[in-house]
């Protein structure tokens, strides 16, 4: 059965009916696949049962979709690149469960899922074409089947995934036999699941680059600081000041407003200290220099309460970024008038 991809602004608004008395009973209980009984039987009898899944996995060459219907013992698998997401899966079984209500026609369906966001999206009424063309197209299968079918039910129910109930364990295993199959159907990926696959491949280049670039720019940085463990910089969700940030990231390229530093880039002769001391630097400056010795006592007390312990050495803060130790020290700095 071809169902035509169009696209009128009526069928994007067509809705599924959701059930929401499982969610509800689910999170108290520890009984899933009793409780889901309990309501196929009392409330969905006359109802047939589909399932659907979608199963992504870096083991498995491609991603598949499956749906089952456990009373004909009916199975559709699909196979799709493996440039899909789990979600655009999710949506092409619902897609097949839906052609397959389409060509039946019998009375009333339960769609089980256990795609939460799947469930969600077809509760919502924001239509979004241009980045999944398979919510378009389910949406238009449910406005045809409202207008050809008016009396035909279907609900759509989310259902938890492995906890013993046997239709989506089924569909489960469906899906990833289609994940391991070759590909069966020519189907376009939604643009938007190429999108982790290129920030991967993004992230991948700059942490060679930047590897590459530290075997002759200075590694001390990259050997003391540097982490290709994250995609984003050490003071993401920190909440700093912008000012802190700024005086840490110099501190941590040691390039920085004291005279150890200016020193190496030829703008001060003397690395030595108002106080006498030979080499003015970061180290001094918090815990030595008799300049900055008025606050010193106050911040090195906070410290303790923070149970940071002497010998202290900025290095050590600097690290993997201890805030707590940074916001004492920020404070210190500033009461000093110190502009790093
Ligand atoms: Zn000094």
């Amino acid at each position: 059965m071809a169902v035509e991809i169009f696209c009128y602004y009526t069928a994007q608004l067509a809705q599924l009916k959701i059930e929401s008395e499982f969610i509800t009973k689910w999170r108290n209980t520890a009984h899933s696949s009793e409780v889901f009984q309990d309501i196929i039987q009392n409330k969905y009898h006359r109802y047939k049962v589909i399932y659907t899944d979608g199963s992504k996995s870096v083991n498995f060459p491609a991603v598949g979709a499956a749906c089952f219907t456990p009373e004909d013992n009916h199975t559709t698998r699909i196979t799709l690149p493996k440039q899909a997401s789990v979600f655009t899966a999710e949506c092409v079984a619902l897609e097949a469960a839906l052609k397959y209500i389409y060509r039946h026609q019998d009375n009333a369906y339960v769609v089980c899922t256990d795609s939460l966001s799947l469930v969600q999206t077809m509760d919502s009424p924001r239509i979004k074409p241009h980045r999944n063309r398979h919510i378009v197209s389910i949406k238009n299968i449910v406005h045809k089947l409202k207008e050809e079918a008016p009396g035909l039910e279907i609900i759509i129910m989310w259902i938890p995934s492995h906890k013993g109930i046997q239709g989506n364990e089924q569909v489960d295993r469906e899906a990833k036999e289609a994940a391991q199959s070759a590909v069966n159907v020519v189907h376009t990926v939604p643009h938007t699941d190429i999108f982790p696959l290129l920030k991967q491949k993004i992230t991948k280049n700059t942490h060679k680059e930047l590897t590459r670039q530290a075997s002759f720019k200075g590694g001390a940085y990259f050997n003391k600081y540097y982490s290709d463990s994250s995609t984003h910089p050490w003071f993401h969700n920190k909440k700093l000041p912008r000012h802190t940030t700024v005086w840490i990231n110099r501190l941590r390229s040691n390039h920085y407003n004291l005279k150890a530093s200016l020193k190496r880039v030829n703008i001060v002769q003397d690395t030595r200290c108002q106080c006498g001391f030979p080499v003015e630097d970061i180290d001094h400056m918090l815990w030595d220099c008799t300049c900055t010795q008025a606050h010193r006592q106050e911040m090195v007390q906070q410290l303790g309460t923070k149970r940071l312990t002497p010998p202290y050495k900025i290095e050590k803060f600097l690290k993997s970024p201890n805030i707590t130790a940074l916001k004492i020290i920020d404070d210190f700095l500033c009461k000093n008038n110190l502009n790093l």
